[in-house]
């Protein structure tokens, strides 16, 4: 399997959901509880993303910017056919439901702690999320990790999110890096889109919310497993 040689690099920059924090199973019982209210025919692993990327969207948008961009919000395949106010309920009790499960069901993935330990010791390490900064920090925060970071970047920071590289390299700026230099790690085609953009090295985590296939379309530079597998990735 591929090494990293960090010596080639000097910063990192990291996704947060689904890199650092585990959100799977509190989308998963949201996604389970909405199919059995709403009677919807869709396959698990196939919505996934769609859902995931949509609620880390919407997760710290202000209501009235929810409604106001609530119909292009649900332009979605897995809500395709249905009317539009009947979307309307089911995301909302969907979103409902996700953070209802979201604090005792997620926690951070096993391992990753260690690694950005290890990893800021020698490398600048920055967060780039298309959720608020403030949930950032706050997740970093519960976990102690807040003190790795130099720099964490949400929507609140830039003006088009991921898979525009607008916050990439914004980060690159601040640390007076050329993106060469840099590895962005992330586990949604958005966030492969984003670092190809951006010219940096793209490492990307299927950690269970975008299914593997999709992701390798998307062709990262380099595509993990697991958090275990990317911890082995940098050796050290
Ligand atoms: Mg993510």
């Amino acid at each position: 399997m591929e090494k990293i040689n960090l010596d080639n690099y000097k910063g990192i920059i990291f996704d947060m959901d689904g890199v650092i924090f585990n959100i799977s199973d509190a989308i998963k019982k949201a996604v389970d509880d909405s199919v059995d209210k709403y009677q919807m025919n869709v396959n698990q692993d196939e919505v996934m993303e769609e859902i995931a990327r949509l609620i880390e969207e919407i997760q710290n948008y202000p209501v009235p910017k929810i409604l106001l961009n609530s119909y292009e919000l649900l332009k979605v395949k897995f809500l395709e056919g249905i009317s539009f106010f009947k979307k309307l309920r089911i995301a909302i009790f969907m979103f409902n439901q996700f953070n209802k499960y979201k604090d005792a069901e997620s926690s951070i993935y096993e391992g990753i702690d260690k690694l950005i330990s290890k990893l800021a010791k020698h490398k600048k390490l920055a967060i780039l999320t298309n959720n608020k900064s403030q949930y950032a920090e706050e997740v970093l925060e519960k976990f102690n990790l807040s003190s790795y970071f130099n720099t964490i970047i949400g929507f609140n920071d830039v003006s088009e999110v991921k898979p525009n590289p607008e916050g990439i390299l914004k980060i690159l700026n601040k640390w007076n890096l050329k993106p060469t230099e840099a590895i962005f790690i992330g586990d949604m085609t958005t966030d492969i889109e984003a670092g190809k953009a951006a010219n940096v090295k793209m490492i990307c985590v299927a950690s269970g919310l975008a299914q593997k296939e999709t992701l390798l379309k998307h062709q990262p530079d380099i595509l993990v497993d697991s958090t275990e597998q990317l911890i082995k990735l940098f050796n050290l």
